[in-house]
């Protein structure tokens, strides 16, 4: 069985055999059928995660079937499809305790602390998985925490955000934007993509938006088109947008961050926070309940992976290419049955 390495930082990922252990403790062995390349992997083979142990499978957005389980394991049985979150949590702490599993300061998260998904076997710990609805295709099971509930957890559990209301993705033409705008439609928001590719606006109307912008002034636009703005703004980008986002929202809006892509420190105009009330907020990853609530509206038919290529193993140094320069709409994601 082969396996994507990262063994160097700033270096090409390597590809050669990988014989995955025996799940022991509380452990599963999963086969994969397919996995996501996220934004993250990049920045983690570019030197942005400090933490990262060295080599390591990169990956994190990990399902398909148990196929062995340890000794301790207590809700899972051979033959279950399970879809894992990006890290394995505690379980203990108070964030752990009260469901808030994304916040634990002692997760273990794949690809950069342990092995992770570039490979189609793959060890988890039970506590980081949740059972896959049957209607549930491989890539939106895969999908579910790392994008879909990630995009979840900010929009509605951080972000408030309720029907009716007016929110901004911005950077909505990337892997994750594209679902941001499927999410918030699900959740009967008015949606306003931005784009500073040109070639997305189409494509971003044909996937819900109710407005797409573009440009340097995207900000004036939104405010022109929606009088005062909108409730909610959610920043995918950094530095490009931040600040375009912020003076996109109306009083009392709400900007979640939830990445940045350029990893420079942004300007923050405090006038706009005090004058108008507005507030800005971090939201990190998913937890299982975000992953089952998104997983059952995928099995409802309202949500589905927007899926822009699926490639082999062999061609991940390739893909990383194409994220960087934005050739991609929706996710490339590794057919892990192609040879
Ligand atoms: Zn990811
Ligand atoms: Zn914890």
């Amino acid at each position: 069985m082969k396996a994507a390495f990262l063994e160097t930082l700033k270096q090409p990922l390597v590809i050669h055999d990988y014989e995955p252990p025996e799940p022991a403790g509380d452990e599963v062995l999963l086969e994969q059928d397919i996995t996501g390349i996220c934004y993250r992997d990049l920045l983690t083979r570019d030197g942005f995660m400090p933490r990262v142990r060295l080599p390591i499978i990169p990956g994190h957005e990990i399902s398909g079937r148990i196929i062995k389980v340890g000794p301790g394991v207590k809700d899972f049985r051979v033959g279950d499809r399970v879809a894992s979150l990006i890290y394995t949590p505690c379980g203990k702490c108070e964030f752990c305790l009260r469901g808030d599993e994304n916040l634990c300061p002692n997760k273990i998260t794949f690809g950069e602390a342990v092995n992770g998904g570039y490979t189609k076997y793959v060890i988890a710990h039970e506590n980081s998985l949740v059972k896959v609805p049957a209607n549930v295709k491989p890539e939106d099971a895969s999908l579910s925490a790392c994008v879909t509930g990630m995009v979840y957890n900010a929009l509605a559990r951080v972000g408030q955000l309720q029907e009716g209301q007016r929110v901004l993705i911005s950077g909505a033409g990337g892997g994750v934007g594209v679902h941001a705008v499927e999410m918030a439609k699900a959740l009967g928001a008015y949606v306003i993509a931005e784009t500073s590719s040109q070639w997305k606006i189409e494509p971003l109307y044909k996937a819900g938006a109710d407005l797409v912008v573009s440009g340097n002034n995207f900000d004036r636009e939104i405010k022109e088109k929606t009088g005062d703005g909108v409730h909610l703004a959610l920043e995918s980008v950094g530095l490009p947008t931040f600040e375009k986002s912020l003076r996109s929202l109306r009083t009392a809006g709400r900007l979640v961050v939830i990445g940045n892509v350029d990893p420079s420190p942004v300007g923050l105009p405090l006038g706009l926070i005090i004058l108008k009330g507005n507030s800005i907020h971090g939201s990190i990853s998913s937890t299982r309940n975000d992953m089952r609530k998104v997983l059952d509206m995928t099995s409802q038919g309202k949500l589905h992976a927007v899926v822009h290529e699926k490639i082999r193993l062999e061609d991940v140094n390739g893909a990383f290419e194409e994220m960087k320069q934005k050739k991609s709409m929706g996710r490339i994601m590794i057919d892990l049955n192609r040879n």
